[in-house]
């Protein structure tokens, strides 16, 4: 068994973004920039918002942090993103989800522009993913891609199995195997014969958000299996994937934590590349 290691992984592709940005910063006199902004003090949150912030400066992103209070308003948090939309010198917006309670978070999404919706969550980046044309992808499938590429385990004609429907993982990582010719299944709480269908998979991907779901007796001997899962039981972080028993069955693994998460934050960057070298060609 080989394991998909996303951490590694993720710290080449962050290396491999530095020469671009420097690049970009020679070509433009300014760097490439992203702005981040998290409302409210949830913990979970905070440790996601610096992690980002730490990986811009490692890639040579310029980070725009803003910080709102869990009392800020619709309208205040509204205000700052069409503020940070008409910034020049940010090329991408992250709102770090979830949002507080009261703050309806769609309609704060919508105040992105999809060229700087770098999360890839706007109906316009996902419409134009169904339709196969060019998108900002949602960075944890993105990721999930880009592990597979880069270990050379191909996709084309293979039987895949995805378990999550959510619109930020599940749907578009059907999207994207479907857009590289695998053979996809979708499964939810609803699937009434999950394991199954699990053990049709070649290539298993786990997004549900439940420790342990997938044990070795649903994987198909030499499967791939990832593992997008990030549950905490007794304060230690694990997957969706019964690592230890499901180890002995499959061809290729990513681990949690070392898998998934460093790709998302990988492709984030890579998002945020992307949108900057468009905005200038644009201009030119
Ligand atoms: P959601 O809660 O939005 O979606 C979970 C999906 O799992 C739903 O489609 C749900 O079905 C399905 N589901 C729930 N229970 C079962 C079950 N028993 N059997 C089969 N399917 C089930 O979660 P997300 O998609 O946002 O995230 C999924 C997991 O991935 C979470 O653990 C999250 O923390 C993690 N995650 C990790 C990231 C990373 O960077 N590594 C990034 C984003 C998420 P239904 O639609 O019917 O309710």
């Amino acid at each position: 068994m080989t394991v998909l290691d996303g951490k590694n992984t993720a710290a080449q592709i962050r290396a491999e973004l530095k020469a671009r940005t420097d690049a970009f910063r020679k070509k433009n006199g300014f760097a490439v920039g992203l702005a981040v902004v998290l409302v409210g003090n949830d913990p979970a949150s905070q440790v996601y918002v610096r992690n980002k912030i730490k990986g811009c400066e490692e890639a040579g992103i310029r980070s725009f942090a803003n910080y709102l209070p869990e009392t800020a308003s619709q309208k205040e948090v509204e205000s700052l993103v069409r503020e940070l939309a008409e910034n020049p010198a940010i090329h991408g917006i992250l709102v770090q989800l979830p949002l507080p309670k009261g703050l309806d978070a769609e309609a704060i999404l919508a105040k992105i522009p999809a060229e700087k919706d770098v999360d890839g969550f706007c109906a316009q980046n996902i419409g134009a993913l169904a339709l196969g044309e060019r998108a900002t992808v949602a960075c944890t499938p993105l990721g999930v891609m880009e592990l597979l590429r880069r270990y050379g385990i191909s996709v084309a004609g293979k039987r895949a199995v995805v378990v999550g429907r959510s619109n930020i993982v599940g749907k578009p990582m059907a999207m994207l195997l479907l857009n590289a010719d695998a053979t996809v299944t979708v499964c939810h709480s609803r699937t009434s014969n999950l394991k199954e269908e699990c053990l049709r998979a070649d290539i298993l991907i786990a997004a549900v958000g439940r420790a342990n779901l997938i044990t070795a007796d649903m994987v198909k001997e030499g499967a791939v299996v990832v593992d997008v899962g990030m549950n905490r039981v007794d304060g230690k972080l694990c997957g969706d994937v019964d690592y230890a028993s499901v180890s002995q069955k499959a061809s290729f693994l990513t681990p949690v934590p070392g898998g998934v998460g460093p790709m998302t934050i990988a492709m984030l960057l890579r998002n945020v590349c992307d949108a900057a070298e468009r905005a200038t060609e644009k201009k030119q």
